[in-house]
């Protein structure tokens, strides 16, 4: 008998109303063993999640996740930020079965779950952009919308040149990479996408430009300012400036509010167009709509993925001002542009949200984790904890040297596993254990998930001799 002949048809999981993960043993347990080494031996060898979190999936159900050898585990990765509601809300489930029924791939043709879909999230902008709103439905994935933003800038000014900021993400395709900051991985790539020019971001915790911020002005924008205004600054007048409010895989590093202001200032004075990679930070996830209502500006497109449909159904947008509509028919098209699935589900839960203040949710969550983290702000091992709505992120470093301690974390995470709770990692050499929890999570659950992240660090970072725990050492790399 096969894994898959196993599964129950009717499955409808104990799982959702859970709120203390159970593992039981080492591991991967041997049934994930056997899958993880069958995957070892078909699939890439750039498969990634399995390498540090050694569990293969059985079932799903809400902030739970049982591996097929029974465990279950808080799962605060929730499908890297994709599964906002949770896995397989009841009631997202439902409507994609009907759907799944009726039509479910329609190429870029309207239909009743897209018109759905499209009336739900213009719903969701602040009314002043609504009117002027233009959706573009993309290939699936979040880095096929980043790429579609900046052909589209290109298009609308007719120039080629691009800025992005230092520890951004913005996906692993051709395109996507060359606008990310990750050194290592656009090494071996020779001739990726030309013109883009990376400036510092404000990465208050870590400022590239050495300064701390009640001894500066702002630098990083100002630098910003004065390379765009000068003559001899080498960066023509871009077609766009990308930029993530909050850097999630680059480790949870919210953008200063003056930052944010100054460049949109900066960017309408140079008329170029604003783009804000709200792939991870929306749809709720830092406590409003998309994290730019938190910065007081209107950016002129908004690229979103990741948590549209709420239950992983793949989709992805981008929303851009009118006067940037200069596409003509066909210019990008795409054969999966048109998830009928991902439609029905997320425009149910727009509903969800709404009807269950699911907003209210995050910011209650969100303090009640920086209460619950806030005892590991004294740790030496500690650098920072940060976060915004529910993007959380805990900075571990070399208590004597300050350097970065990315195996400390690695650590971290696989304690954490084996206590039951799922985590992340993120930052400048994985050193930042970070959490995502649905965002419709049960404060009974976030307190447990809490608890186990502080007796992880804690465990692997002891302070001072314990009895019965071997000191492991703080490694840097
Ligand atoms: N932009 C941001 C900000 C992201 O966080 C991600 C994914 N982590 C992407 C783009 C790429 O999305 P995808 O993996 O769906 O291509």
């Amino acid at each position: 008998m096969s894994l898959l002949d196993d599964l129950n048809p009717d499955f409808d999981s104990d799982l959702a109303a859970m709120v203390w993960p159970d593992v039981r043993g080492d591991l991967p347990g041997p049934r994930s063993a056997e899958l993880l080494a069958r995957q070892g031996r078909r699939e890439s060898n750039a498969r990634v999640y399995g390498r540090h979190l050694p569990i293969a999936v059985q079932e799903a159900a809400g902030c739970f996740l049982r591996d097929v050898d029974g465990n279950v585990f808080i799962d605060f990765l929730s499908g890297a930020g994709v599964l906002s509601l949770g896995h397989n809300h009841p009631e997202l489930v439902a409507a994609a079965i009907r759907q799944l029924r009726r039509f479910c791939h329609g190429l870029d043709l309207p239909s009743p779950a897209k018109d759905a879909f499209t009336t739900a999230q213009l719903s969701m902008l602040p009314a002043e952009m609504r009117e002027r709103t233009r959706v573009h439905f993309c290939g699936p994935t979040g880095a096929n919308a980043v790429d579609a933003a900046i052909k589209l800038c290109k298009t609308a000014t007719g120039r080629g040149d691009v800025v992005a900021f230092q520890g951004g993400f913005h996906g692993t395709t051709h395109a996507g990479m060359a606008f990310t900051g990750l050194v290592a991985n656009k090494a071996p790539i020779g001739n990726g996408v030309p013109g883009v020019h990376f400036f510092p971001y404000s990465n208050c915790p870590d400022c590239p430009m050495g300064l701390t911020r009640n001894m500066c002005s702002t630098n990083c924008a100002g630098f910003v300012e004065r390379s765009l205004h000068d003559p001899n600054g080498g960066v023509a007048r871009p077609a766009a400036v990308l930029l993530e409010l909050v850097q999630g895989e680059g480790g949870v590093v919210p953008a200063d509010l003056d930052f944010v202001q100054r460049l949109r200032e900066l960017t309408v004075e140079l008329d170029v167009p604003l783009v804000v990679d709200e792939v991870q930070t929306g749809c709720g996830r830092t406590g409003t709509w998309f994290a730019f209502e938190q910065y007081g500006i209107i950016p002129d497109v908004v690229v979103a993925s990741k948590a549209l449909s709420g239950i992983g159904q793949p989709v992805a947008v981008i929303f851009y001002d009118e006067r940037l509509d200069v596409w003509a028919p066909g210019a990008h098209t795409g054969t999966f542009r048109g998830n009928q699935v991902a439609f029905a589900a997320g425009a149910r839960a727009v509903d969800v949200v709404r009807r269950d203040d699911v907003l209210g949710n995050v910011r209650a969550r969100a303090a009640q984790i920086e209460r619950r983290l806030a005892a590991l702000r004294r740790h030496p091992s500690v650098r920072d904890v940060r976060g915004r709505g529910l993007m959380w992120g805990v900075e571990l470093a070399d208590p004597i040297t300050g350097a970065r301690a990315g195996l400390l974390a690695e650590r971290v995470q696989a304690d954490a596993l084996r206590r039951g709770l799922i985590l992340e990692l993120g930052g400048r050499d994985d050193c930042v254990v970070r959490m995502l929890p649905p965002l419709n999570a049960a404060e009974e659950v976030v307190d447990v998930a809490c608890t186990i992240l502080v007796e992880s660090v804690e465990h692997c970072a002891p302070v001072g001799p314990r009895p019965g725990v071997v000191p492991l050492a703080v490694t840097t790399r």
